[in-house]
């Protein structure tokens, strides 16, 4: 079978027409079992994919574990592992717009967002290519003239790739590109949910010229596939994107054979607004930190915390630029927040929102459908307001677009609120008074704290959480480092017993 990447670019129309999903040993495989993979947009089926077995995982760790064993992908040269990671960018470049057609088809987001995503994901595999390069290891001190002592950096091993559903194109690339510049061998599971762009992410792995056997791709249940990886006693490392419930599961399961595991969960960011912040800015982060892609972003700024003198013409401003949002197909270049990704959580933003009106919270706009007799499932732009820290839709990720708006009447107690939360993932913070943002940056809980500014990140700076968002972190060297196990070599120029133990030496 040829690799998908090779299918698409036979398929301009960017319509996915995959045959034989797993990718296992350099090899494409069919399984007996198959799942439909559905178009948020409109519940229909954009085509089916492999659904692998136990029989699949256990070859595609055995395939990885071989591969890694016989030691020459670690052993090629870091300039060609490092070459290979460029071409894999050049790929992802050149199919950009069929690659972000299907990220969008898959995920149901605008296709600008999936353009980014390409982009980059693109990034991401360049600045690893270019990190690889620069490791010399460490020369250490050992106050002895006769010993050499050297820490070097090797590979961890074999590594699992577990993925979410939201990014799913973005979140496996941030594991996959620092594993292989590091020189370990992958198995890479995308979620059932979304998993198109990942088959097309493992074709272009085979075009680049990564070696049969270090990337290996199984698609399939976490039930399966994801746990009977991550319980594999021939898998050195799993690195996990999703939720927090299932991060708890593989930690346990992970600690039968002392794997590593880097986790990165869920978020409850807080976006804080002082009253002296530039409002326009301010607002138009507001609403994108929420309703991008629908919310279901994990550093999504869902609980909106707004100074006293403020919030009242912001809320107004925020409830009527939400009711704007022109929601539509990923597809259609005027849609701006795209549908849901399926029923399932459709019905899960739905319950969110019963509940937050349980609760007492203040419903100013949103809270249904777009119309409910659509196929898609469209939701629309929600805002609370009037909400408190023990509400659960204030503590819990919902994971759609909904916001909750808390008041704040001193920095101690924007600072007391955007720690209130078992998470810690990422938060913002607007004033125009800089001591003051520092001050508050400063006293943040969490991975990423943005100032005056609500979103980006770079591949060359940490990416991850405190608290309950997880361990480990993705990206910069941080991210390289998840991958390398270090390694101390000391080394005696000029041996001599030192009859530590006095019996039996010779004379
Ligand atoms: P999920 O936990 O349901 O699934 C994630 C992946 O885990 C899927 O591939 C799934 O098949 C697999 N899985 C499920 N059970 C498993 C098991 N027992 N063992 C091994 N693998 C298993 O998460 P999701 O709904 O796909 O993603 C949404 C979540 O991801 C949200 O909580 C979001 O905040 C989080 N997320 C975090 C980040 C971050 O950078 N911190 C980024 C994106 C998404």
């Amino acid at each position: 079978m040829s690799s998908p990447a090779t299918q698409l670019a036979v398929a301009p129309d960017g319509t996915p027409a995959f045959e034989g999903t797993l990718y296992i040993g350099g090899q494409w495989r069919a399984a007996s079992a198959s799942r439909p993979v559905l178009n948020p947009a409109d519940g229909s089926e954009i085509c089916q994919v492999d659904e692998a077995s136990a029989d699949d995982v256990r070859d595609a760790v055995a395939a990885a574990r071989r591969t890694f064993d016989a030691g020459e992908w670690s052993a090629t040269p870091v300039s060609e592992r490092s070459a290979i990671l460029n071409r894999v960018a050049d790929l992802l470049q050149a199919n950009r717009s069929q690659i972000a057609r299907i990220e969008t088809l898959d995920t149901g987001k605008t296709l600008r967002e999936s353009e980014i995503d390409v982009d980059d994901v693109t990034s991401v595999f360049r600045y690893y290519a270019a990190l690889a390069l620069g490791d010399p290891g460490r020369l250490v001190d050992a106050g002895d003239p006769a010993v050499v002592s050297r820490v070097v950096h090797e590979p961890v091993g074999v590594c699992v790739a577990i993925g979410p559903w939201n990014y799913p194109l973005l979140q496996i690339s941030w594991k996959v590109a620092p594993a292989l510049a590091a020189g370990c061998t992958v198995v890479i599971k995308p979620s059932e949910v979304t998993p198109l762009t990942t088959v097309i992410l493992a074709g272009l792995l085979e075009d680049a010229g990564v070696p049969a056997g270090v990337a290996n791709l199984l698609l399939g249940s976490g039930a399966v596939v994801g746990a009977g990886l991550v319980a594999s006693e021939d898998v050195d490392l799993v690195s996990f994107t999703g939720g927090l419930d299932t991060g708890r599961t593989i930690m346990r399961t992970a600690a039968d054979t002392v794997k590593k595991v880097a986790l990165e969960l869920g978020g409850k960011n807080p976006h804080i607004v002082f009253a002296d912040a530039d409002r326009e800015a301010a607002l138009d982060a507001a609403l994108t930190g929420v309703f991008l892609h629908a919310g279901q972003v994990c550093s999504a700024g869902t609980r909106l915390l707004l100074e006293d003198s403020l919030h009242d013409e912001f809320v107004a401003e925020l409830v009527r630029r939400a009711e704007l949002i022109r929601v539509g197909p990923g597809l259609d270049p005027s849609s701006e927040m795209p549908p849901l990704v399926s029923a399932e959580h459709l019905a899960k933003v739905e319950g969110y929102v019963a509940l937050g009106l349980q609760e007492g919270a203040k419903l100013l706009t949103g809270g249904a459908r777009l119309s409910a007799d659509q196929a898609g499932y469209f939701y629309r732009p929600t805002v609370f307001a009037g909400c408190s820290r023990e509400m659960r839709i204030v503590q819990e990720e919902t994971f759609g677009p909904i916001v909750t708006v808390e008041r704040f009447s001193s920095e101690d107690e924007a600072v007391f609120l955007g720690n209130d939360t078992r998470y810690g993932l990422a938060g913002g913070v607007w004033t125009s008074d800089r001591a003051r943002a520092h001050r508050v940056a400063g006293r943040l809980r969490h991975g990423t704290v943005w100032i005056n500014e609500f979103g980006p990140y770079l591949p060359q700076a940490e990416w991850g959480g405190f608290k309950l968002s997880g361990t480990g972190r993705e990206l910069g060297p941080s991210g390289l480092a998840e991958y390398r196990e270090a390694k101390h070599l000391y080394e005696n120029t000029a041996p001599s017993a030192q009859h530590w133990f006095s019996g039996g030496a010779s004379a």
